[in-house]
């Protein structure tokens, strides 16, 4: 370990002062007015002033020691305007020998700054965003040193810290009681609806940088040893990554692997670190206000590069800030305040089942996309979703308090009363909606042309089950098994199997349950098995695939589905088949097992269906064929649709590209009903499309009768269906879906329809 010279250790002076300021409990202006004192003082300075960013964006003089005190609260600047304002604008330190000759500068004379000439202004920053500027003037002409800009930087750190700490309390520790600061006024923020509902809470960020509870160092050296201690754990453990895998990664991971590894190896990144330390800090302060720096600087980068870098600098910090608290760098417990809306970039689906599903209230993403798992969790337990919030990880902290509205994709952080009050009565107005669609629960989903219309969920865990009696649906259409297998850190039982799917054939009583055999790779990796890695893992190794190459963990699963299923109706179908052929060999794994329970002298099924998975364009084109080896036809039209269009389900980029409603689309989908239905095999959809109403009459008229969705389509798509002549949307829609069609999309169409018709989409 090798350290400069010139590094003091023992905390300087400066910082002593600010202690005892920090420890006093005074009110907001005797705070202040200590800070000032005690860096005029320690500093050696005439002039020590702090600027705080005012609602409306303005900079006022809020303490000073050395400037005139009447101006206090009265002198104000816009960021940008004279050097103060320069220093708010640009969030970076100002250091000049001659102010007054500087083409920014300008006079205010009811300071009486003129007799200043040294000058240096540090941004006061926290989470990326510039609260103030801390100032300090000297009559002589000189520039500071590279220690005292230092300095004045932790200063600054501290300042912020505790006002944000006062806010968040809600200035019970009355320091800054009475000051509002531009830094937590409202914003307002246009995503993406992923998942309906409107609902209220107070923020918590996902994976939040771990706010140090010690800013200041007791001694330099031993905080200099942690340091160093933990960038080795950090680039070991950066290092191991790399290394570890690094044969079988990838191109497009590894790359990612090797930048990482680049910033945990910059120099640049690591003497800001050191030097941090040197002022005074302790080692998690000085990651923090590095962080800050890098947040306020590529923040205001449009650069889609430079932004993804700054989230690189930021997964670093953490990891560092993880590393310096002695934690494993691995996945930690994650704890939620009992009504949380979750801020994320980007949720995994097992990230997301990390938390306690209680107390999460909402998601917020600034990537994210409809059909990526967490959205599809998300619309599975009425968990509100906003997606591709751009840019809104930055203006957020835990703790604020924030409207999420699923329906428009808008996120107010922060929100005014009035904006509260409108939001609290679409809230009303949508209860009254769920209480309309309560009341339809025990009404069949009959059309008005008397189509018999049956609609399921989606489920996939014990507390979807409820569900089914809360909303009347007519079964579960699709259980997703393999979120039984996401959710645990062991591989799940062959009891622990059984005992799931029997409570789920149980809750749904007469009705049918449909169980899908477990659907891995692509996105949905086991946390106990190491996953391989695929350059396109979503046409990769992935469900039968897996199922037909490595059959062991599959004939285990169907063992419990054959056990859960004794004396009882099962329903079991197979995700991501292609051909047919591997319908057949997944029919006959199946029927070993019935032999294999028969042999046993065990309980068999009372009734058996097995079913496909129809999610890939080749298997539409042989739909016909396939129905003579499936009891029923399954359309997973996420993977369907993602295939058809050749468009990643989960990439933001591309995921709504192109509309499921395109002529195309529909006509393929009219293939595979017509041709179940000419079979007579039993055909369904479930995929997302199906929850939603206006696709949900679009496929009554293609002829599907069956669909299974998230428990919040079922109300809307039956009232919907409700009002809906089925065969007369048809004959409306087949003009248009001839391959002479040069349309993108049918929506139009379809809701100019269901306008005409007052059916409610
Ligand atoms: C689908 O692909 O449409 C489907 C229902 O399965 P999953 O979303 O789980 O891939
Ligand atoms: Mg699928």
């Amino acid at each position: 370990m090798t350290l400069d010279a010139n590094i003091k250790s023992t905390p300087p002076k400066l910082m002593q002062a600010i202690r005892q300021a920090m420890a006093g409990t005074e009110s907001v202006q005797e705070r202040l007015d200590d800070f000032v004192v005690a860096i005029q003082s320690s500093m050696k300075v005439k002039v020590a002033s702090i600027y705080l960013l005012r609602p409306g964006a303005e900079l006022e003089l809020s303490a000073t020691e050395g400037l005139k005190k009447s101006a206090v609260h009265k002198t104000r600047m816009k960021p940008g305007e004279g050097l103060v304002g320069h220093v708010a604008l640009t969030a970076r330190p100002l250091n000049l020998a001659d102010a007054p000759s500087h083409p920014l500068f300008s006079y205010r004379p009811e300071t009486g700054e003129d007799p200043f000439k040294s000058f240096l202004a540090v941004p006061i920053l926290r989470g990326g965003r510039t609260l103030g500027v801390l100032v300090v003037q000297s009559e002589r002409e000189r520039t500071f040193t590279e220690a005292e800009v230092e300095d004045l930087l932790t200063v600054a750190m501290v300042l912020a810290e505790i006002i944000i700490d006062d806010e968040r309390v809600g200035g019970k520790k009355a320091a800054l009681k009475g000051i509002t600061l531009a830094a937590v006024k409202p914003e307002r923020f246009e995503g993406k609806a992923f998942a309906p509902g409107l609902v209220r809470g107070s923020a918590h960020l996902h994976l939040p940088p771990v706010a140090p509870a010690n800013l200041l160092a007791e001694n330099i050296t031993v905080e200099q040893n942690r340091l160093e201690e933990g960038i080795t754990i950090l680039r070991a453990s950066v290092d191991a990554m790399v290394s570890g895998e690094a044969a079988s990664l990838s191109r497009a991971s590894k790359e990612i692997y090797e930048t990482y590894r680049m910033f945990a190896y910059d120099r640049k990144w690591v003497k800001r670190l050191r030097e941090a330390v040197s002022s005074g800090l302790t080692s998690e302060a000085a990651v923090e206000r590095v962080r800050n720096e890098h947040r306020a600087r590529l923040m205001k980068a449009k650069d889609p590069y430079l932004r993804a870098r700054l989230h690189d600098l930021e997964d670093l910090a953490n990891r560092l800030i993880r590393a310096l608290g002695g934690e494993q760098l691995g996945p930690g417990a994650r704890k939620l305040s009992d009504d949380a809306i979750l801020f994320a970039r980007e949720l995994g689906p097992a990230e997301l089942l990390d938390y306690d599903r209680k107390k999460l209230r909402g998601i917020v993403l600034e990537e994210g996309s409809a059909t990526s798992h967490a959205a599809i969790i998300c619309r599975a337990l009425g968990i509100p979703l906003v997606g591709r919030a751009d840019g809104i990880l930055d203006m957020i902290e835990t703790g604020d308090a924030v409207l999420v509205d699923g329906e428009s994709g808008v996120v107010h952080i922060r929100p005014l009363q009035s904006v509260e009050d409108s939001f609290d009565l679409r809230m009303n107005v949508k209860g009254e909606l769920a209480r309309a669609y309560e009341a339809l629960k025990f009404q069949p989903s009959v059309t008005k042309d008397g189509q018999e219309m049956s609609l399921q969920l989606n489920a996939g865990l014990l507390v979807d089950l409820p569900q089914l009696d809360q909303v009347g649906a007519d079964g579960i259409g699709l259980f997703r098994t393999e979120f039984q297998f996401m959710v645990s850190d062991f591989m799940p039982k062959l009891k622990e199997q059984t005992a799931l799917y029997q409570q789920a054939i149980d809750a749904a009583g007469t009705r049918p349950v449909t169980f899908r055999t477990l659907d891995l790779g692509g996105d949905k990796i086991l946390p106990y098995i190491d996953p391989v890695p695929e350059e396109n893992p979503a046409i990769g190794w992935r469900a039968i695939r897996i199922a037909l190459d490595r059959p062991g963990l599959m004939r285990y699963q169907l063992r419990a589905l054959v056990a859960a299923g004794a004396n009882r109706h099962l329903r079991v179908m197979f995700p991501m088949v292609t051909t047919v052929d591997e319908m057949i060999q997944a029919r006959a794994l199946f029927n070993r097992e019935v032999d294999r329970a028969s042999a046993l002298g065990l309980d068999l099924p009372k009734k058996i269906e097995v079913g496909v998975m129809l999610e890939t364009p080749s298997l539409a084109w042989q739909v016909s064929a396939v129905c003579d080896h499936a009891d029923f036809v399954s359309v997973g039209a996420n993977d369907l649709m993602q295939f058809f269009f050749a468009a990643d389900r989960d990439n933001a980029r591309v995921s709504d590209r192109y509309d499921p409603l395109h002529p195309a689309a529909l006509s393929v989908l009219k293939f595979i009903a017509d041709r179940c239905n000419m079979n007579n095999t039993p055909v369904s959809v479930c995929g997302e499309i199906a929850g939603r109403p206006l696709e949900a009459v679009t496929l009554a008229a293609l002829g599907f009768r069956t669909l299974s969705m998230p428990v919040t389509g079922i109300g809307p798509v039956k009232a919907a269906l409700l009002k809906l002549d089925a065969q007369d949307l048809a004959k409306e829609i087949a003009p248009h879906m001839s391959v002479e069609s040069r349309l993108s999309s049918l929506r139009e169409i379809v809701q100019d329809y269901c306008t005409r018709n007052a059916i409610p989409i």
